[in-house]
């Protein structure tokens, strides 16, 4: 298979690792949104959260955890942003699932959400009722 995370967890390419146990690997983003942005990462090869099974998932937030707190400590940061893109149209390019711890500092100059959409009269109730009934 032709990805890219396969290949640095099964060490066929290198990566600055910062964190790995049996079932995840944490390394350096290649181009960091900001510097020390860090990828938590499962060694199965699952492209999305809705692949992932619940025992890795759990894996993958109690390591991504322990990696932030490291980060924090490490890099004396107040904050950090804590992301998973789902299909090209949300910004995922590597199909192998992953999270982004990105670093935070104060007037870094990132706006990673724009506000700019607002409902029309009666459409929030519509679409919460919506998505609430597709909920299983
Ligand atoms: P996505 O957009 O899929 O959520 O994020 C994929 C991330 O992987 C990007 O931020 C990109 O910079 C990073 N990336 C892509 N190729 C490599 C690589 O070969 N090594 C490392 N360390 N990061 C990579
Ligand atoms: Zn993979």
């Amino acid at each position: 298979m032709d990805c890219i995370f396969c290949k640095i967890i099964n060490g066929e390419i290198p990566a600055d690792k910062v964190f790995e146990n049996d079932k995840v690997i944490a390394f350096l983003d290649l181009r960091p949104v900001n510097l020390g942005h860090t990828l938590v990462v499962p060694k199965k090869h699952i492209e999305n959260l809705f692949e992932v099974d619940e025992e890795t998932l759990k894996e993958i937030i109690i390591s991504a955890q322990k990696v932030a707190k490291g980060i924090v400590g490490a890099l004396d940061l107040k904050g950090f942003n804590f992301a998973q893109n789902n299909g090209a149209v949300a910004g995922q390019i590597v199909p192998h699932l992953h999270w982004h711890i990105i670093p935070r500092r104060e007037d870094d100059g990132l706006h990673p959400w724009t506000r700019t959409e607002q409902y029309a009269e009666g459409e929030k109730e519509k679409i919460a009722e919506k998505i609430r009934g597709a909920i299983l």
